[in-house]
Protein backbone atom coordinates (compact mmCIF):
# COMPACT_ATOMS: atom_id res chain seq x y z
CA UNK A 1 0.00 0.00 0.00
CA UNK A 2 1.22 3.39 -0.95
CA UNK A 3 1.74 5.73 1.81
CA UNK A 4 1.34 8.83 -0.70
CA UNK A 5 -0.44 11.36 0.74
CA UNK A 6 -4.24 11.73 -1.19
CA UNK A 7 -5.58 14.75 -2.90
CA UNK A 8 -9.30 15.77 -2.72
CA UNK A 9 -11.22 18.56 -2.24
CA UNK A 10 -13.68 19.43 0.24
CA UNK A 11 -16.69 21.36 0.57
CA UNK A 12 -19.06 22.48 3.35
CA UNK A 13 -22.53 23.79 1.23
CA UNK A 14 -25.12 25.88 3.01
CA UNK A 15 -28.41 24.67 0.92
CA UNK A 16 -29.40 21.35 -0.33
CA UNK A 17 -29.20 22.94 -3.61
CA UNK A 18 -25.89 23.52 -3.45
CA UNK A 19 -25.15 20.18 -2.47
CA UNK A 20 -26.83 18.83 -5.40
CA UNK A 21 -24.71 20.95 -7.79
CA UNK A 22 -21.75 19.62 -6.27
CA UNK A 23 -22.80 15.92 -6.37
CA UNK A 24 -23.82 16.22 -9.97
CA UNK A 25 -20.64 18.38 -11.32
CA UNK A 26 -17.60 15.95 -9.91
CA UNK A 27 -18.35 12.62 -10.89
CA UNK A 28 -15.79 10.95 -8.03
CA UNK A 29 -17.45 13.39 -5.35
CA UNK A 30 -18.77 11.36 -2.18
CA UNK A 31 -21.19 12.59 0.24
CA UNK A 32 -19.41 12.90 3.65
CA UNK A 33 -21.67 12.77 6.88
CA UNK A 34 -20.16 11.53 9.91
CA UNK A 35 -17.12 9.76 8.41
CA UNK A 36 -17.33 7.16 10.95
CA UNK A 37 -17.45 4.80 7.49
CA UNK A 38 -16.05 6.71 5.15
CA UNK A 39 -12.49 8.29 6.56
CA UNK A 40 -11.66 5.02 7.74
CA UNK A 41 -12.03 3.34 4.03
CA UNK A 42 -10.04 6.55 2.58
CA UNK A 43 -7.29 5.56 5.18
CA UNK A 44 -7.58 2.31 3.80
CA UNK A 45 -6.98 3.57 -0.40
CA UNK A 46 -10.44 1.48 -0.28
CA UNK A 47 -12.11 5.29 -1.79
CA UNK A 48 -10.69 7.72 -3.74
CA UNK A 49 -13.09 10.66 -3.90
CA UNK A 50 -11.86 13.87 -5.40
CA UNK A 51 -13.92 16.06 -3.95
CA UNK A 52 -15.88 15.76 0.00
CA UNK A 53 -19.40 17.07 -0.03
CA UNK A 54 -19.94 17.51 3.87
CA UNK A 55 -23.84 17.62 4.31
CA UNK A 56 -22.91 18.52 7.97
CA UNK A 57 -24.49 22.30 8.04
CA UNK A 58 -27.69 21.06 6.06
CA UNK A 59 -30.62 20.84 9.16
CA UNK A 60 -32.85 20.12 6.38
CA UNK A 61 -31.54 16.33 6.34
CA UNK A 62 -31.79 16.28 10.12
CA UNK A 63 -33.98 16.00 12.85
CA UNK A 64 -37.01 13.46 13.97
CA UNK A 65 -40.83 13.77 13.30
CA UNK A 66 -43.10 11.46 14.95
CA UNK A 67 -47.29 10.69 13.72
CA UNK A 68 -50.28 8.15 14.30
CA UNK A 69 -48.86 6.15 11.48
CA UNK A 70 -44.96 7.28 11.47
CA UNK A 71 -41.74 7.52 12.64
CA UNK A 72 -39.61 9.92 9.92
CA UNK A 73 -36.08 10.55 10.28
CA UNK A 74 -33.10 13.00 8.87
CA UNK A 75 -30.64 11.06 6.80
CA UNK A 76 -28.20 13.35 8.92
CA UNK A 77 -29.63 12.42 12.58
CA UNK A 78 -27.03 10.98 14.48
CA UNK A 79 -27.35 7.79 16.73
CA UNK A 80 -27.20 9.40 20.05
CA UNK A 81 -30.26 11.73 18.97
CA UNK A 82 -32.52 8.25 17.95
CA UNK A 83 -31.19 7.17 21.04
CA UNK A 84 -32.02 9.35 23.45
CA UNK A 85 -35.23 10.40 21.64
CA UNK A 86 -38.63 10.03 24.41
CA UNK A 87 -40.45 10.19 21.32
CA UNK A 88 -38.55 7.34 19.40
CA UNK A 89 -39.04 5.25 22.18
CA UNK A 90 -42.57 5.72 22.57
CA UNK A 91 -43.07 5.47 18.93
CA UNK A 92 -40.94 2.67 18.25
CA UNK A 93 -38.72 0.89 20.92
CA UNK A 94 -37.44 -1.47 19.12
CA UNK A 95 -35.36 1.33 16.73
CA UNK A 96 -34.68 3.70 20.09
CA UNK A 97 -33.09 -0.47 21.89
CA UNK A 98 -31.18 -0.45 18.37
CA UNK A 99 -29.58 2.63 18.41
CA UNK A 100 -28.52 2.43 22.08
CA UNK A 101 -26.64 -0.67 21.02
CA UNK A 102 -24.88 1.06 18.15
CA UNK A 103 -20.26 0.71 18.94
CA UNK A 104 -19.83 3.40 21.65
CA UNK A 105 -20.96 7.10 22.65
CA UNK A 106 -17.99 8.81 20.33
CA UNK A 107 -19.15 6.67 17.29
CA UNK A 108 -22.57 7.59 18.01
CA UNK A 109 -22.46 11.08 18.40
CA UNK A 110 -20.92 11.35 15.45
CA UNK A 111 -22.05 8.38 13.06
CA UNK A 112 -25.43 9.13 11.24
CA UNK A 113 -28.63 7.03 10.13
CA UNK A 114 -28.14 7.98 6.73
CA UNK A 115 -24.42 7.03 6.57
CA UNK A 116 -24.98 3.55 8.19
CA UNK A 117 -28.06 2.99 5.60
CA UNK A 118 -26.17 4.17 2.46
CA UNK A 119 -23.18 2.20 3.07
CA UNK A 120 -24.83 -0.65 4.01
CA UNK A 121 -21.78 -2.14 5.79
CA UNK A 122 -23.21 -6.15 6.35
CA UNK A 123 -22.22 -5.58 10.44
CA UNK A 124 -24.34 -2.09 10.60
CA UNK A 125 -27.62 -2.30 12.75
CA UNK A 126 -30.18 0.51 10.97
CA UNK A 127 -30.56 -1.88 7.57
CA UNK A 128 -32.16 -4.65 9.33
CA UNK A 129 -35.08 -1.80 11.02
CA UNK A 130 -35.39 -0.67 7.78
CA UNK A 131 -36.05 -3.78 5.99
CA UNK A 132 -37.81 -5.27 8.96
CA UNK A 133 -40.13 -2.21 9.10
CA UNK A 134 -40.46 -2.36 5.39
CA UNK A 135 -39.34 1.92 5.76
CA UNK A 136 -39.77 3.99 2.47
CA UNK A 137 -36.14 5.71 1.46
CA UNK A 138 -36.60 9.40 0.44
CA UNK A 139 -33.56 10.49 -1.73
CA UNK A 140 -33.68 14.31 -3.43
CA UNK A 141 -35.46 12.55 -6.59
CA UNK A 142 -36.72 9.59 -5.64
CA UNK A 143 -38.49 7.15 -2.94
CA UNK A 144 -37.35 3.54 -2.66
CA UNK A 145 -39.12 1.00 -0.80
CA UNK A 146 -37.43 -0.87 1.68
CA UNK A 147 -37.12 -3.92 -0.37
CA UNK A 148 -35.72 -2.47 -3.07
CA UNK A 149 -32.82 -0.91 -1.45
CA UNK A 150 -30.34 -2.84 0.01
CA UNK A 151 -28.57 -4.80 -3.56
CA UNK A 152 -25.61 -6.60 -2.07
CA UNK A 153 -22.68 -6.31 -0.09
CA UNK A 154 -22.18 -2.02 0.21
CA UNK A 155 -24.55 -1.63 -1.77
CA UNK A 156 -27.60 0.24 -2.54
CA UNK A 157 -30.06 1.33 -5.00
CA UNK A 158 -28.47 5.08 -4.90
CA UNK A 159 -27.46 6.50 -7.48
CA UNK A 160 -24.17 8.28 -7.99
CA UNK A 161 -24.93 11.80 -6.72
CA UNK A 162 -28.10 10.80 -5.02
CA UNK A 163 -28.60 12.20 -1.54
CA UNK A 164 -30.43 10.13 0.99
CA UNK A 165 -32.60 12.63 2.72
CA UNK A 166 -34.82 10.94 5.43
CA UNK A 167 -36.26 7.28 6.22
CA UNK A 168 -39.73 7.28 7.25
CA UNK A 169 -40.65 4.50 8.99
CA UNK A 170 -44.17 2.49 9.73
CA UNK A 171 -45.34 2.35 13.39
CA UNK A 172 -45.47 -0.91 14.21
CA UNK A 173 -45.47 -1.14 17.82
CA UNK A 174 -44.80 -5.46 17.93
CA UNK A 175 -41.10 -5.39 16.76
CA UNK A 176 -37.99 -6.47 18.11
CA UNK A 177 -34.42 -6.42 17.48
CA UNK A 178 -31.50 -8.30 18.59
CA UNK A 179 -27.74 -8.54 17.71
CA UNK A 180 -25.15 -10.46 18.39
CA UNK A 181 -22.12 -7.87 18.56
CA UNK A 182 -18.30 -8.28 17.47
CA UNK A 183 -17.53 -7.16 21.19
CA UNK A 184 -14.93 -4.71 20.43
CA UNK A 185 -16.42 -2.41 17.80
CA UNK A 186 -20.26 -3.21 18.72
CA UNK A 187 -20.71 -4.48 14.93
CA UNK A 188 -23.21 -6.78 14.26
CA UNK A 189 -22.11 -10.59 13.84
CA UNK A 190 -25.31 -11.61 13.64
CA UNK A 191 -28.70 -9.83 14.15
CA UNK A 192 -32.33 -10.10 13.65
CA UNK A 193 -35.43 -7.62 13.53
CA UNK A 194 -38.83 -9.17 13.54
CA UNK A 195 -41.86 -7.41 13.25
CA UNK A 196 -45.38 -8.05 12.91
CA UNK A 197 -48.15 -6.51 10.86
CA UNK A 198 -51.85 -6.23 10.69
CA UNK A 199 -51.29 -8.49 8.05
CA UNK A 200 -48.11 -10.42 7.64
CA UNK A 201 -44.71 -10.67 9.32
CA UNK A 202 -41.07 -9.10 8.47
CA UNK A 203 -37.89 -10.87 9.42
CA UNK A 204 -35.18 -9.03 8.23
CA UNK A 205 -31.52 -11.00 9.13
CA UNK A 206 -28.14 -8.41 9.30
CA UNK A 207 -24.70 -10.02 9.93
CA UNK A 208 -25.04 -13.48 8.51
CA UNK A 209 -24.86 -12.62 5.30
CA UNK A 210 -22.97 -10.40 2.98
CA UNK A 211 -26.09 -8.11 2.90
CA UNK A 212 -29.14 -7.75 5.23
CA UNK A 213 -32.25 -10.15 4.11
CA UNK A 214 -36.15 -11.39 4.62
CA UNK A 215 -36.07 -14.65 6.12
CA UNK A 216 -39.04 -16.18 4.32
CA UNK A 217 -39.23 -19.10 6.42
CA UNK A 218 -39.06 -17.31 9.51
CA UNK A 219 -41.75 -15.30 8.80
CA UNK A 220 -43.94 -18.10 6.69
CA UNK A 221 -43.67 -20.01 10.21
CA UNK A 222 -44.15 -17.10 12.64
CA UNK A 223 -47.35 -15.61 10.29
CA UNK A 224 -48.98 -18.99 11.00
CA UNK A 225 -47.90 -18.41 14.53
CA UNK A 226 -46.00 -15.40 16.44
CA UNK A 227 -44.89 -17.78 18.82
CA UNK A 228 -41.78 -19.12 19.88
CA UNK A 229 -42.94 -22.87 19.49
CA UNK A 230 -43.34 -22.13 15.67
CA UNK A 231 -39.55 -21.67 15.40
CA UNK A 232 -39.40 -25.40 16.98
CA UNK A 233 -37.92 -27.72 14.64
CA UNK A 234 -35.97 -25.42 12.32
CA UNK A 235 -32.34 -24.85 11.97
CA UNK A 236 -30.54 -22.10 9.75
CA UNK A 237 -28.90 -23.93 6.53
CA UNK A 238 -25.12 -22.27 6.78
CA UNK A 239 -25.16 -22.33 2.80
CA UNK A 240 -24.45 -18.61 1.82
CA UNK A 241 -23.49 -16.98 5.35
CA UNK A 242 -20.34 -14.70 6.02
CA UNK A 243 -17.29 -16.75 7.20
CA UNK A 244 -14.95 -14.87 8.52
CA UNK A 245 -12.03 -14.29 11.52
CA UNK A 246 -14.86 -13.90 14.26
CA UNK A 247 -17.37 -16.37 13.21
CA UNK A 248 -17.80 -19.41 11.06
CA UNK A 249 -20.93 -20.67 8.62
CA UNK A 250 -22.20 -23.04 11.47
CA UNK A 251 -21.81 -20.72 14.33
CA UNK A 252 -23.58 -17.75 12.39
CA UNK A 253 -26.11 -20.43 11.47
CA UNK A 254 -26.58 -21.03 15.39
CA UNK A 255 -26.42 -17.16 15.89
CA UNK A 256 -29.30 -16.58 13.45
CA UNK A 257 -31.71 -18.56 15.52
CA UNK A 258 -30.54 -17.33 18.47
CA UNK A 259 -31.19 -13.42 17.78
CA UNK A 260 -34.29 -14.52 15.81
CA UNK A 261 -35.76 -16.35 19.38
CA UNK A 262 -34.46 -13.24 21.17
CA UNK A 263 -36.07 -10.41 18.51
CA UNK A 264 -39.15 -12.32 18.69
CA UNK A 265 -39.52 -12.12 22.84
CA UNK A 266 -39.05 -8.61 22.44
CA UNK A 267 -41.18 -8.06 20.03
CA UNK A 268 -44.04 -10.05 21.94
CA UNK A 269 -43.47 -8.36 24.91
CA UNK A 270 -43.63 -4.58 23.72
C1 LIG B 1 -15.36 1.76 15.88
C2 LIG B 1 -16.68 1.74 15.14
C3 LIG B 1 -17.70 0.94 15.60
C4 LIG B 1 -18.91 0.88 14.92
N1 LIG B 1 -19.90 0.06 15.40
C5 LIG B 1 -21.09 0.06 14.78
C6 LIG B 1 -22.18 -0.72 15.29
O1 LIG B 1 -22.11 -1.36 16.34
N2 LIG B 1 -23.33 -0.73 14.57
C7 LIG B 1 -23.48 0.00 13.42
O2 LIG B 1 -24.56 -0.03 12.83
N3 LIG B 1 -22.50 0.76 12.95
C8 LIG B 1 -21.31 0.81 13.59
N4 LIG B 1 -20.32 1.61 13.09
C9 LIG B 1 -20.61 2.44 11.88
C10 LIG B 1 -21.17 3.84 12.29
O3 LIG B 1 -22.28 3.61 13.09
C11 LIG B 1 -21.69 4.79 11.16
O4 LIG B 1 -23.07 4.82 11.11
C12 LIG B 1 -21.36 4.41 9.86
O5 LIG B 1 -19.96 4.36 9.88
C13 LIG B 1 -21.75 5.38 8.71
O6 LIG B 1 -22.33 6.59 9.13
P1 LIG B 1 -21.59 7.98 8.91
O7 LIG B 1 -22.62 9.02 9.19
O8 LIG B 1 -20.34 8.05 9.67
O9 LIG B 1 -21.33 7.97 7.32
P2 LIG B 1 -20.01 8.30 6.48
O10 LIG B 1 -18.88 7.47 6.95
O11 LIG B 1 -19.79 9.76 6.40
O12 LIG B 1 -20.52 7.79 5.04
C14 LIG B 1 -20.64 6.42 4.74
C15 LIG B 1 -21.01 6.24 3.25
O13 LIG B 1 -22.34 6.65 3.03
C16 LIG B 1 -22.41 7.73 2.08
N5 LIG B 1 -23.45 8.64 2.58
C17 LIG B 1 -23.51 9.15 3.82
N6 LIG B 1 -24.63 9.88 3.97
C18 LIG B 1 -25.29 9.82 2.79
C19 LIG B 1 -26.52 10.36 2.32
N7 LIG B 1 -27.31 11.10 3.12
N8 LIG B 1 -26.90 10.11 1.04
C20 LIG B 1 -26.11 9.36 0.23
N9 LIG B 1 -24.95 8.80 0.63
C21 LIG B 1 -24.53 9.03 1.89
C22 LIG B 1 -21.02 8.34 2.05
O14 LIG B 1 -20.72 8.96 0.83
C23 LIG B 1 -20.16 7.10 2.30
O15 LIG B 1 -19.99 6.38 1.09
C24 LIG B 1 -19.10 1.68 13.74
C25 LIG B 1 -18.07 2.52 13.29
C26 LIG B 1 -16.86 2.55 13.98
C27 LIG B 1 -15.79 3.47 13.47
Amino acid sequence: MSNAMVDFDYARPASLAEALRLLRGEPEAKVLAGGQSLLPTMKQRLARPTLLVDVQGLDAMRGISVTDTHVTIGAMTRHAEVASSARVAEALPALAHMARGIAHPQVRHMGTMGGSVAHNDPGADYPAAVLGLGATLHTDRRRIAADAFFTGLFGTALEPGELLLRIEYPRHQRSGYCKLPHPASGLVTTGAWVTRLPDGVRVAINGAAPCVFRHEEAERRLLARFDPASLDGFSQSPQGLNADFHAGVEYRAQLVMVALRRALAMALTH
